[in-house]
């Protein structure tokens, strides 16, 4: 078994991980990451993005570069409940220092605003970012095994392709792996609470629904539908409201279960072509 060595490994390579990278190749410090998966995030999953989160951009050199993509601040304002997309309104809230209350808060605080940018669409520019700096990131490569002694971290890594396994020695590792860490778990470090507590559906919706947007746009339903991205996909539940004018269809893949009516019927009568 042949060994890589760095001064740093990094486990996965999500937003975490991505920036973890990015930074470490930026400052000139000798890393090799890893990440099971073939690709960066294939649906739009977390997307707030704070102040400070956008200066770290910024020290990468990108954040013009996600600000581009992702919706502004000031269309951020407001999260809708609501009977259903064309619905009855329930209830708003001023969010993310939007309000009165907090703006001058939010805008004394950083040059950097506050943005809405989808992670599919920003760990391309994470991965860009590192990889222009030299970073040495590796897909499809899983982390096996990791132990520590007083000397270094010693870890054993798997090709998924070819199934080939090799050793990986480094003075430090960052745990970048998600929610369910191999790291976490093979290091001892212990998780507190109860798992599994709620359950929720993600839609991943583009259509034009600006219409329909009676007051400043936001929402946990809709979310920004100013710019008509968001939420994304659930295992067995592909929802997408494919565009069709200003018309959607909700298409709820065959396997969805009992997902499917409850999107239906989230989507509303009152949303145009609903079937
Ligand atoms: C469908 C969905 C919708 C979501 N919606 C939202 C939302 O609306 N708002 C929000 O804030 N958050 C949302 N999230 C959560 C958000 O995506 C996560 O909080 C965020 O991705 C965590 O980033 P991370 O870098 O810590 O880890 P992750 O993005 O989870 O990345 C983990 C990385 O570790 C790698 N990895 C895992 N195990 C190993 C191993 N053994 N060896 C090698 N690599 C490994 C994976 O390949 C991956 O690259 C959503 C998540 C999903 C799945």
């Amino acid at each position: 078994m042949h060994t890589s060595e760095a001064d740093v490994l990094v486990i996965g390579a999500g937003p975490a991980g991505l920036t973890a990278s990015a930074l470490l190749a930026r400052y000139g410090v000798s890393a090799i990451t890893v990440t099971k998966y073939a690709s960066t995030a294939n649906s739009p999953r977390a997307h707030i993005t704070n102040q400070r989160t956008a200066e770290v951009l910024r020290d990468l050199g990108i954040e013009e570069r996600v600000r581009a993509f992702a919706t502004p601040s000031n269309l951020m304002g407001n999260n809708v409940w609501a009977a259903s997309f064309a619905g009855q309104e329930i209830a708003r809230l001023m969010t993310w220092g939007s309000g009165p209350a907090r703006k001058a808060d939010y805008d004394s605080a950083s040059p950097s605003a506050m943005m809405n940018a989808p992670q599919h669409l920003l760990e391309p520019v994470l991965l860009d970012a590192a990889r222009s700096h030299g970073a040495d990131i590796r897909f499809s490569t899983e982390l096996v095994s990791i132990t520590q002694d007083d000397n270094a971290v010693h870890a054993v890594a798997r090709e998924r392709e070819s199934g080939e396994e090799y050793a990986i020695r480094a003075r430090y590792a960052i745990g970048a792996d998600g929610g369910r860490s191999t790291v976490a778990a093979q290091l001892g470090f212990p998780m507190q609470g109860q798992m599994g507590l709620g359950a929720s559906v993600n839609v991943w919706l583009e259509a034009d629904l600006t219409k329909y947007n009676r007051a400043p746009p936001g929402g946990p339903v809709l979310d920004q539908p100013a710019r008509q991205r968001l939420l994304g996909r659930q295992r067995d539940v592909d929802l997408r409201q494919a565009v069709d004018g200003v018309g959607a269809a909700v298409h709820v893949r065959p396997g969805a279960g009992r997902a499917g009516p409850v999107v239906r019927g989230a989507a509303g009568p009152g949303t145009p072509d609903h079937r």
